[in-house]
C-alpha cells in the first residue's frame, strides 16, 4: 500500500528528532574524554549486553556505522559496527593482534569530529582477538572497509582521532571547516 505523503513527513519528522537525540549524547572534539584511553571491560553481564544495545541504538539513529563506548562518554573498550542491516557487531576488549603491510588510504568521516571526512592509511587486512558481550572469546581475521571500521574505532579506545591519521592540510581544511561553524561530524 502506497504510504500518504503526509505519513511520509511525519516519518521523516520522527527520523530528524530521533537524529538530534542520537547526536546529543555523542561526544565532539575538544571533549577530552575523546582524548582518554578506555579501560578493559571486567564483567560480561547484563549490564554490558544493555550498554551495546544503547550504542546499537545511538549509532543507527545517528547515523552512522560504527561507534565506540567512549564517544558516548563511557570508558569502556567497547565497539560496535553494523555493515549490513540488522547485523550489528560487539567487540568487548578488541585488539589488532596483525596487520597486513598493505594499506590504503580513504575517506574516512567521524560522529565526533566535525568538519568533513579526511584522508586516513589504514592496513587492508586485520587479525582482530576481542570477546562478545557474554564473554566468548573471538578471534578472527577482517579485511577492506570492516578492517578500516574495526582500526577507526579500536583508535577511539586508546583517544585517537581521525584527525590524528590524516595528512597536516586534510586536517588544517577540518580545522578550519569547525572554526567556520561545521557542528557535525558523520560516518563511522
Ligand atoms: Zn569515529
Amino acid at each position: 500500500m502506497a504510504q500518504s505523503a503526509k505519513e511520509v513527513e511525519l516519518r521523516e519528522r520522527e527520523a530528524a528528532q530521533r537524529r538530534r537525540a542520537a547526536l546529543d549524547q555523542i561526544r565532539i572534539l575538544g571533549d577530552p574524554v575523546l582524548r582518554e584511553k578506555a579501560v578493559p571491560v571486567t564483567a560480561f553481564d547484563a549490564e554490558l549486553g544493555r550498554e551495546a544495545e544503547r550504542m546499537v541504538a545511538v549509532m543507527r539513529d545517528a547515523p552512522g556505522v560504527g561507534l565506540a563506548a567512549t564517544q558516548l562518554g563511557v570508558m569502556h573498550r567497547l565497539i560496535i559496527y553494523e555493515l549490513e542491516e540488522d547485523d550489528p557487531r560487539a567487540l568487548v576488549n578488541p585488539e589488532i593482534i596483525s596487520r597486513s603491510s598493505a594499506t590504503e588510504v580513504a575517506d574516512e568521516g567521524c560522529l565526533s569530529v566535525p568538519g568533513g571526512r579526511v584522508p586516513v592509511e589504514r592496513a587492508i587486512e586485520i587479525t582482530v582477538r576481542a570477546n562478545d558481550v557474554t564473554g566468548r572469546a573471538l578471534e578472527f581475521s577482517s579485511s577492506d572497509f570492516e578492517a578500516r571500521v574495526i582500526q577507526h574505532e579500536v583508535d577511539h579506545l586508546d583517544g585517537v582521532l581521525i584527525l590524528d591519521r590524516t595528512s597536516r592540510p586534510a586536517r588544517a581544511e577540518a580545522l578550519r571547516a569547525i572554526r567556520d561553524g561545521a557542528t557535525e561530524g558523520g560516518g563511522i
